[in-house]
């Protein structure tokens, strides 16, 4: 079974009614069994989200401001407490995020995304939930602002979609970090990212889709959705090493160490 541990199903273009439910068959038909649905919007979209997953088997979802939202001033109104209490609001809300610094879009101010990003580290270890980090060109900025906020002993999370270096990558792991890998580890440029991938240990790796956005190769360009991380995953397996399924099922006890509160019903 596979774990699709980032996804965007409240998206438009999973909608109208019955897409998220086409999409959840044809991951069913590929053994993806779960998926973690990610927050980008604490005041415009995260309650339709809980609403969207809470009857959904083996579905789960976050809480979170991503960076592009920081400084919309009715994310700014978030405070840290809010944050915590929506965390802990229901079984279903497994982690916290996405959140983290984008200063290629730079769509909000680096200020404010800077604090939006603390804010969410200090939601993480109060409840001691992991982070879903959305990272682009601000590796340094990232990774300097984890060790001040966790006085430089890391704590649990994930570095999603990774296509950071691989000097930040190490960097990563070091505070604790796992690295979930998207499609673009399947694009024909990402040699980098590729090798880098064979040093991330075993106990270390997710896999996601990043979808509706990102398909995976042979499907670049098309919607993405959750079935088509076994694209990915594929790959990945051919750089560890290791047969598919059992990459399949290595990921997938990944996700489950780290999203502790996520459990299969079914
Ligand atoms: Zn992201
Ligand atoms: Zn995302």
């Amino acid at each position: 079974m596979w774990i699709d541990s980032h996804c965007h199903l409240n998206h438009s273009k999973f909608t109208p009614e019955g897409g998220v439910g086409e999409a959840l068959a044809a991951a069913h038909a590929v053994g993806v069994g779960g998926m973690l649905s990610i927050d980008c919007l604490i005041r415009e979209e995260f309650e339709g989200l809980l609403k969207l997953v809470k009857p959904l088997e083996n579905v789960w979802c976050t809480v979170g401001t991503h960076p592009h939202d920081a400084g919309r001033d009715d994310e700014k109104t978030v405070s840290l407490e809010e944050l915590i209490s929506l965390a802990r609001s229901d079984d279903k809300v497994v982690g916290i995020g996405e959140c983290g610094l984008d200063y290629y879009y730079n769509m909000s101010s680096i200020e404010d995304q800077q604090w939006c990003f603390r804010k969410h580290i200090k939601a993480c270890l109060e409840t001691d939930m992991p982070m879903i980090v959305h990272a682009r060109d601000a590796d340094d900025d990232i990774i300097r602002i984890i060790r001040e906020e966790t006085s430089g002993k890391g704590m649990r999370g994930v570095m999603h979609c990774f296509s950071s270096s691989t000097k930040m990558g190490h960097e990563a792991l070091d505070l604790g970090f796992h690295i979930s890998f998207s499609g673009i580890l399947t694009f024909k440029k990402s040699e980098d990212l590729r090798n880098f991938a064979k040093d991330v240990p075993l106990d270390r790796l997710l896999v996601e889709t990043d979808s509706p956005y990102l398909a995976p190769e042979p499907f670049r360009g098309k919607m993405n959705h959750p079935a088509l991380v076994v694209c990915t995953g594929e790959v990945l397996a051919d750089l560890k090493s290791v047969p598919v399924h059992e990459m399949a099922k290595i990921t997938s006890e990944n996700f489950f160490s780290l999203f502790n509160k996520a459990k299969l019903t079914v």
